[in-house]
Formats: structure tokens, sequence, C-alpha cells
């Protein structure tokens, strides 16, 4: 992942020319950064490679652009925590612009959102590497969920990584392209990237085999069965797809497994593909329900007739 990223780099900033040489090498490097983001990042940060590799969660602030401390607390502890609760993981509130759960307010334009959300999706990145980061440091909070500040050694971590990236993301290519071509390009490869990233997301839980929750629902469960109702909420609200395929597995760093990743987050996504049908055995046989849709396309048709189905008024839903 690191040598595509590199290499796509090197083309960008070297060898492109021209507008086609630009969009390949932009569509390059923004899959590139989808695959570094999911294969590395992702585990690194869940501390799945083991203390010693730890470190390599950095890439996500120096290669991509968002700082890994406040990843992990949006990430680990909201939506791991608040899987699919609605007003909790961040993850599934896009309101006013879209409408993902049935708790969520209704508005005329989501009768579109199914066609609309497919090209908005890729302002996920942009906002998430310009805004993002700033959002959440002056809040305090993410989606109602507090945040820790970073502070002393972290935020020191923080800010020097932001350096580093602004320098390789725009003053190393601005020495040797146009400076407009530079942001362009950027903006170009965030748009893709955003899109990438958001439809992994989305598959896993925003498709019609998944279930959704109130914030009310998720406190008498646990209060009911802690333990046994955590791993039904993350085994029902959390969708696997394309399991039998080694190119996606490879990819997407394990995220096609995402109900072993959340009940297992801290175990290394190689893993995931033989932890499977032993978590599909023990749901059947404790009357959980476990959902896979067998390849990408099927869990990408379901989640758009999620996004049509959510898109209607309320009162056809019910
Ligand atoms: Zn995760």
């Amino acid at each position: 992942m690191l040598l595509w990223f590199a290499a796509s780099y090197a083309f960008l900033v070297w060898i492109a020319d021209g507008w086609w040489t630009g969009v390949v090498g932009c569509i390059s490097m923004a899959f590139a950064m989808g695959g570094v983001a999911f294969s590395i990042q992702h585990d690194a940060n869940h501390n799945a490679l083991g203390r010693k590799w730890r470190p390599l969660g950095l890439v996500m602030d120096i290669l991509l652009g968002t700082s890994s401390y406040l990843w992990r607390e949006r990430h680990n502890h909201a939506h791991h925590t608040y899987t699919n609760v609605v007003d909790k993981d961040g993850d599934i509130e896009q309101l006013p612009l879209a409408r993902f759960a049935p708790d969520q307010t209704w508005h005329t334009w989501h009768r579109f959102q199914h066609v609309y959300m497919f090209v908005l999706y890729g302002f996920y990145a942009p906002r998430q590497v310009l805004m993002g980061d700033l959002s959440m440091l002056v809040r305090g909070e993410e989606a109602h969920v507090p945040i820790k500040r970073p502070r002393g050694g972290d935020l020191a971590v923080l800010l020097s990584c932001k350096v580093a990236f602004l320098v390789i993301a725009l003053g190393i290519p601005m020495i040797f392209q146009p400076w407009w071509a530079v942001l362009l390009a950027g903006f170009f490869i965030l748009w893709i990237l955003g899109i990438v990233l958001a439809i992994v997301f989305q598959l896993a839980h925003c498709v019609e085999e998944a279930d959704f929750t109130s914030e009310a629902r998720l406190m008498k469960e646990a209060e009911e069965d802690g333990p046994r109702e955590w791993a039904r909420h993350q085994v029902e609200h959390t969708v696997d797809f394309a399991r039998s395929s080694r190119v996606l597995n490879w990819y997407l760093g394990g995220l096609n497994f995402q109900v072993e990743h959340h009940l297992m987050p801290g175990v290394c996504h190689v893993h995931y593909r033989r932890i499977a049908p032993i978590v599909e055995d023990l749901a059947e046989k404790h009357g959980i329900r476990y959902s896979a849709n067998r390849t990408f396309l099927l869990a990408l048709r379901s989640h758009a007739r999620w996004l049509k189905q959510m898109g209607q008024p309320p009162v056809a839903v019910a």
C-alpha cells in the first residue's frame, strides 16, 4: 500500500504533465490513500498490530491529513460503542443532507438521496481534512459523545504531523507543478477518496440488513444483559460483504468483515476470514441475526435501496 502511495505521489509530482496524466495519477493516489486508511491505519489505531507497530497509525496524520488521536476518539470510542445508535454514532449523522435511520428527521429532499448522496459522499474526505479535526477540538465532542482533547505530547504530535502533511501534500508538489494544479488535484483526490471511504463504511452499517437503534433501547439492552446484549448489538447492527473476495479482503483491510471487526477490534484483520464461520455458527446457536451480502455489488444495491427507503416519508415506511 505504501509503495502504491509513493509511486502515485512520484508520478503526480514529477511525471504528470497534462490533464489525462493528472487525472490518472489522482485516481491512483485516491485509491492508494484509501488502501492506507483501510489496511494500515485502521488496524494500527485499533492497536491490532501490537505495540511495536502502533506508530504506523501516524500514517493517517502524515499521509491522509487527519489526526489519528482524534480518529481514535471518534471511531474507537463513539462509533464502536454506539454502532448505529441515532444521535450517538457520528458515522450515521449526516442530517439534514441525508437520512440513514428510521428515527432521524425526514425532509422532502431525502426522496432523492439515493441519487445525490453518491456525489455528496465525495465531500466527506475534504471536509474531514479541512475542518473535521478543528471542529472536534473546538467542540470537544463528536455526535454528542464527549472526546478527550489532546494535551502535551499528543498535541505536539498532532500539530507537527499537520505541518508534515502540508509539506507533503502542498509544499513539495508546488515546487514542481503550478500551484493551481496542485490545489485542484488535491481536491479531486480527496473527493474520490471520500466516495471510496464512505461507500465502504456504508456497506457495513447502512444497508437493509443492518439494524438501527435509539440510545434509550441501547441502555435497556445494557441493563438487561450487558456483555451478551453488547455482542448481539454489534452483530445485528453490522453486515459483512464479499467475504470470499481475496482482492477486496486485501484492499479493504478486512473492513468487509465488519461483524468480526466489531466483536474483536483488537484482532488484526488478516484473521477475520477464518474467524467469520465460527462467529456465524455461534450467532445461529444463540439466535442472533448474522448478515452478509455475498458480493460488493449486492451490498451496494442494498445500500441504495436503504437510502431510497429512508427517503420516503416516515408514515409510508411504517
Ligand atoms: Zn474500527
